[in-house]
């Protein structure tokens, strides 16, 4: 997959490739703790520079919910949206509903080209909907 992307192949990617292909959705203090359980010695900045580089080369898709860190998955260009419960922040993937990228045709384009839509719905995970009120899940 690096190599197909004109990348290097480094241990450090490998692991954060693999890191958020077994952990989708994971921020990237998530990612940086499964690579350096992995690798033992890496820096912090390493895992985010390798994210920045690989999510650059379209290798991942970066989702940024309001008030939520970035997540990175390796689920890309297929434009599906995203689940997120407001109680646990626990984000799952939603396809989109008919046909290839429905939400790509806008009522009123105003000119512009476009080749993205974000969409994010909220609400409570079945979990956190199943818990006593006013008692989050633990992450
Ligand atoms: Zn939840
Ligand atoms: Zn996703």
């Amino acid at each position: 997959m690096l190599r197909e992307h004109g990348m290097h192949v480094t241990a450090q990617r490998l692991a954060v490739l693999r890191a958020v292909s077994d952990l989708p959705h994971s921020t990237a203090d998530d990612i940086f703790t499964a690579v350096h359980a992995e690798l033992g010695a890496i820096s912090r900045q390493a895992v985010y520079d390798s994210l920045a580089a690989l999510t650059d080369r379209g290798l991942f898709r970066r989702i940024q919910p309001a008030g939520s860190s970035a997540r990175y998955e390796t689920r890309v260009g297929d434009n599906h949206h995203h689940l997120v419960c407001r109680s646990c922040s626990r984000m799952v993937d939603v396809d989109c509903a008919v046909g290839a990228t429905p939400c790509l045709t806008a009522s009123d384009d105003s000119g512009y080209e476009i080749d993205e839509a974000e969409v994010v719905y909220w609400g409570r995970c079945p979990d956190c909907a199943a818990a006593p009120a006013g008692e989050d899940v633990a992450q």
